[in-house]
């Protein structure tokens, strides 16, 4: 309510005092000027980009007693009357409340009658486009013939959901978001008028979270008084703070949805409206926290959150799979890590690649079965409730569906109890996961096993991929995130093993020291004998001997490798995210 003193207090009065929509100002006033004012009007536009300001200042004009050239002056009887919100000829209904029938009816009904003490009865209609069709086709009765002395001012957010029966009657205005410049100097008046120091750059960033939208501003400004006088960028940074858990909500929204575009746009949005991309890490990791807790049957009462938020939050964790839960936990955590190291030129990167590999992952893994029910009794779950979750991951990731295939009958039969691997690396991967790393002795029957002594084949490899990267996310889960984004083994050289990679970001990932090492421990185990890896940007890869039955694409028939698959549309998406971000990535 402090908040919307503020905007109420500096309301503007008169057509100069707009901010930012001198288009629709003008054509207004000359119409006045000329007394061409029409019956009906559509003020279009987003949310806080005083379209209802702009109906107020038009229905004060239009009563106003002073020269025609001083409406509205803000001083006679009549503009005073709207002022203070107690002229009778001027009616504003919220749409949204009062949608049907009945209503328009009851506008229709007393639209015949004259003005009580303007000259002209306006009709404010806010929401406009909440109306029922039968109010909306009530409504075009009275705009065919609408009596001389009353204007309709249709407002809304949502033009297209107007019947163009209706839109065709009236004369449309499309408010625009305010330019940025426009409300800074706006707020810059407002603290100065209000005796309020504020840093140039918080007013700023405040300009800058509203997205044009000035009545949003200016109630951020109004909260932020509540600090005292002088406003600092990192108080509004802090108040923003709360943005960032909202988003994090989001962002979790978009995880369960498997919405790749979405949650970057999220991740691009926040950080670009000045959340700080560790602080945003952290509450992502946090929300996905609540969830797991919350799957755990610790219910919301250990996590710090409105009733609202509880609620999305139940419903977000019983959609979820447990494994991209669990997957994306790790990942946004790392990331979050990741981003104390520093990436100046995109902060967000971090996030961005957590996201993408979250999905990837839980893409190519099979939802979640057996091993997790059977994992479970170890910490104390009960496998009852286990196997609940697992159903309802189930049903998720089916409606996704992409390679569905195999992987749901088979869950379904495993829950009857059959000990029967959906894919080879399933059963496994969960154990591992939980458990401290159970090492290769979790291999389970009928896997190939690998190679003991002498030489390694490329075939060998591939038959172990999945065991190979399940090593890897032991050691390093980003390591593993980014062999799965479409990395390929292509070539045995000895005991060197050559790895394609699709994207050259990928090359810092799997090229760092350490990492580079983790995968070669990795290989070298699952593979039983000294490995090392040659990491080879697949647009330059070329077999080093050339012909010979080696190189992939004629390899022996391989099982079918669980690599990431992922479809056309999803693969543009990754390749325009990479167009985008990956080239600044690898300095070259
Ligand atoms: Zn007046």
């Amino acid at each position: 309510m402090a908040a919307q003193a503020l905007y109420l207090k500096y309301r503007p009065q008169t057509f100069d005092q707009v901010v930012g929509q001198e288009p629709i100002t003008r054509t207004l006033r000359n119409a006045l000027r000329q007394e061409r004012i029409r019956h009906a009007y559509l003020f279009s536009g987003p949310r806080g980009t005083g379209k209802t300001t702009m109906a107020r200042l038009l229905a004060k004009a239009v009563n106003c007693l002073a020269p025609i050239d001083e409406r509205p002056c803000n001083a006679c009887a009549l503009c005073r009357a709207i002022n203070e919100g107690r002229l009778l000829d001027l009616i504003e209904i919220d749409a949204a409340s009062n949608r049907g029938i009945d209503e328009i009816r009851d506008i229709r009904e007393k639209v015949g009658f004259r003005p009580n003490e303007g000259r002209r009865k306006i009709y404010v209609l806010d929401e406009a486009h909440m109306l029922t069709d039968q109010a909306f086709n009530a409504l075009l009765k009275t705009l065919e013939e609408p009596p001389p002395h009353v204007i309709f001012i249709l407002v809304t957010t949502d033009p297209h959901k107007i019947p163009a029966t209706i839109t065709s009657r009236c004369q449309r205005f499309d408010f625009r978001r305010i330019p940025l410049q426009a409300i800074i100097e706006r707020l810059a008046y407002l603290a100065d008028q209000e005796g309020l120091t504020v840093e140039p750059q918080a007013l700023e960033l405040i300009a800058h979270h509203s997205t044009g939208a000035l009545r949003d501003a200016i109630s951020l400004l109004d909260q932020l008084t509540s600090y005292g006088d002088e406003i600092t960028l990192a108080q509004v940074q802090m108040v923003l703070g709360t943005v960032a858990s909202e988003a994090a909500g989001k962002l979790v929204a978009c995880l369960v949805e498997g919405d790749v575009a979405g949650g970057l746009d999220l991740i691009n949005r926040a950080v670009g409206d000045g959340a700080d991309p560790r602080q945003f890490g952290r509450e992502v990791v946090e929300y996905l926290r609540g969830l797991l807790l919350i799957r755990e049957g610790a219910g919301t009462r250990l996590l710090h959150t409105t009733a609202d938020q509880a609620e999305e939050m139940e419903s977000l964790a019983k959609q979820i799979p447990l494994e991209r839960l669990t997957g994306a936990i790790r990942l946004f955590n790392a990331g979050t890590v990741d981003l104390r190291r520093g990436f100046q030129s995109i902060p967000q990167l971090p996030l961005e690649m957590a996201l993408v590999e979250a999905l990837l992952n839980s893409e190519v893994q099979p939802p979640l079965g057996p091993g997790e029910v059977k994992a479970q009794p170890a910490h104390g779950a009960q496998p009852t409730q286990g196997a609940q979750a697992t159903q309802g991951a189930q049903a998720t990731q089916g409606a996704r569906a992409e390679q569905g295939e195999p992987t749901k009958p088979a869950a379904l039969e495993k829950q009857e109890g059959q000990a029967e691997p959906a894919t080879a690396g399933a059963p496994r991967r969960v154990a591992e996961q939980r458990g401290p790393a159970p090492g290769p002795r979790s291999t389970p029957a009928g896997t190939e096993p690998a190679a003991t002594s002498g030489a390694i084949s490329l075939a060998q490899v591939n038959r172990s991929w999945e065991q190979i990267l399940q090593a890897v996310r032991r050691r390093n889960p980003i390591a593993e995130g980014a062999l799965r984004s479409g990395c390929e083994a292509v070539e045995v050289r000895g005991e060197e093993i050559v790895v394609t990679f699709p994207y050259p970001f990928l090359r810092d990932k799997l090229g760092d020291p350490q990492r580079r090492m983790e995968i070669q421990e990795a290989l070298s185990e699952v593979m039983g004998g000294r490995c090392r890896i040659k990491l080879v940007l697949a647009s330059e890869y070329t077999p080093q001997k050339t012909a010979g039955p080696q190189p992939a694409a004629s390899s022996p028939p391989e099982p079918e490798r669980d690599g990431p698959e992922m479809d056309d549309q999803e693969m543009a998406e990754l390749q325009r995210w990479v167009d985008q971000v990956g080239g600044q990535v690898v300095e070259e």
